[in-house]
């Protein structure tokens, strides 16, 4: 197995081109800095609105998480419904899930209005439980659906589940739509070409040190712009003081050699494929992708919150043997790359969209957890400076705020460490917040 993200090994085949960096000192009305999902999707909102855009990213786009992710387009991003229910509630929980599935839709609406060639498919959820306690959560989120008013979604328990997978060990699965598989580094790149044919000016290889006043600074120019979007990831705090409420979460992806019909068959004896994940805190994740390899993810307690990227096989590998142990007439197919990536979140697994202190023209969309909230952040703080955003997306603001309640506060941080501060707020987030009464300032919109 080597190092190495898939997506960047095939992209090789679409030759989309690379942009040269900036080198001189340029003017525009909207500077968007950082070209991955929420960026793009930044830039995206801005084609056809007669003004001067212009990206400027420091690798490719896509070339940090986005284009590193597994592609799953799900509005499930670390939070199940169930968990959303018991935190805010189910009115503010729909609210909540209605974000990502907003993000996902424009996705597709992408995909299809720039016939984007990125492995783009129907891959409905299925959230599996494993023992007891899986088919509790599973239960659970079946109900929490039921409760906020869905209608597409189906229990299996442990018998039913094989018309679906052939699996051992999981004890239930919720099946529900709307949701899609994507190679999101082809996306981005493809999403690249989109902007640049509608003048809109991409740099890469570009990466700014430094923002002051309106004027973003790079090694070798400038942008100077009206409006700034910074749609960064692992800022530093010397960037600017809301990098401190930024947190990682390390998980980890391979690549398997293509099934051939017949483990696709006892895979998906139904002929339809999914993309699954299970209920653990450390989950495991995998989908199919082009040429019928299967996309496997997941990580460990020990390397989940630490603070760099861990480049040994022997996470991926424990997560190998895992899968193998539920699919064991799969326990012949070997994985041929794997790599790791840090995942940009906030201390309550919801993202941020903040304006600076001192400067209302620099915007910050910040620890974006998941693709469909990373369109929608982008596309919803574009609407919001072009003064088009549905007056109804409005209530959104009061979800994206840095006014929320947290567990525990950064500057525990300097007894803690940064990795328990954000593990004890993570397990708070997700097993126990309840706060459906207190944590929005209603009508914030001061983002
Ligand atoms: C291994 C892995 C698997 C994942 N799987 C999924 C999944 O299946 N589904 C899902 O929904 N989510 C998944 N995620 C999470 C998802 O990828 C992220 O939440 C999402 O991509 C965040 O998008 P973003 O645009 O906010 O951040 P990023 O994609 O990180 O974009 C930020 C961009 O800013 C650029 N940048 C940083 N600093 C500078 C600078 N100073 N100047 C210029 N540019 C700069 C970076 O290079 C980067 O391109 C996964 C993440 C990882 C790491």
């Amino acid at each position: 197995m080597i190092v190495q993200n898939w997506w960047i090994t095939t992209a090789l085949k679409h030759n989309d081109g690379l942009c040269l960096p900036l080198k001189q000192n340029i003017e525009c009305d909207i500077l968007i800095v950082g070209g991955g999902m929420s960026g793009i999707s930044a830039a995206a909102a801005f084609i056809g609105k007669g003004l001067k855009v212009v990206v400027l990213e420091k690798n490719v786009l896509g070339g940090s998480s986005s284009g590193r992710s597994a592609g799953f387009l799900t509005p499930d991003s670390e939070l199940e419904l169930s968990q959303l229910v018991r935190r805010y509630g189910l009115k503010k929980a729909r609210e909540i899930w209605d974000i990502p599935t907003k993000g996902i839709t424009k996705i597709k609406q992408n995909v299809e209005r720039f016939g984007l060639s990125c492995d783009f498919r129907v891959q409905d959820s299925l959230f599996l439980g494993i023992g007891k306690s899986g088919w509790k959560d599973v239960k659970d989120e079946m109900e929490s659906r039921h409760a906020v008013g869905f209608t597409n979604q189906q229990l299996y328990d442990r018998k039913t589940l094989s018309k679906l997978i052939q699996s051992e060990g999981y004890s239930g699965g919720v099946v529900y739509d709307d949701c899609y598989g994507i190679n999101p580094f082809q996306y981005l790149q493809g999403m690249k070409k989109v902007l640049i044919e509608n003048n809109i000016q991409v740099y890469e290889s570009t990466e700014v040190k430094q923002i002051k006043d309106n004027v973003a600074y790079t090694h070798a120019g400038s942008v100077k712009a009206q409006t700034i979007i910074c749609a960064i990831d692992k800022m530093q705090h010397s960037f600017n003081p809301v990098a401190d409420e930024v947190f990682h979460a390390q998980t980890f992806l391979s690549i398997s050699e293509p099934l051939n019909d017949k483990e696709l068959h006892d895979l998906f004896p139904s002929g339809k494929e999914y993309q699954m994940w299970d209920n653990t805190l450390v989950y495991s994740y995998w989908r199919l992708v082009d040429g019928n390899r299967l996309l496997l993810g997941g990580g460990s307690a020990l390397t989940s919150f630490a603070k760099h990227a861990h480049y040994k096989p022997d996470v991926i590998s424990g997560v190998h043997q895992n899968f193998k142990k539920h699919f064991p007439y799969l326990k012949k197919i070997q994985f041929i790359q794997y790599w790791p990536g840090l995942i940009d979140t906030t201390r309550d697994l919801l993202p941020t969209i903040v304006r600076d202190k001192s400067n209302p023209n620099l915007h910050f969309i910040l620890g974006v957890v998941g693709l469909p909230w990373a369109s929608f952040c982008g596309n919803f703080l574009a609407e919001n400076i072009l003064g088009t955003a549905h007056t109804d997306d409005q209530k959104y603001f009061t979800y994206l705020s840095d006014r929320r309640y947290f567990a525990l506060a950064t500057y525990w941080e300097k007894i803690l460490g940064k990795s328990i501060l954000f593990s004890l707020n993570n397990l708070w987030a997700k097993y126990y917040q309840k706060d459906e009464k207190h944590q929005f300032g209603e009508n914030d919109q001061d983002f």
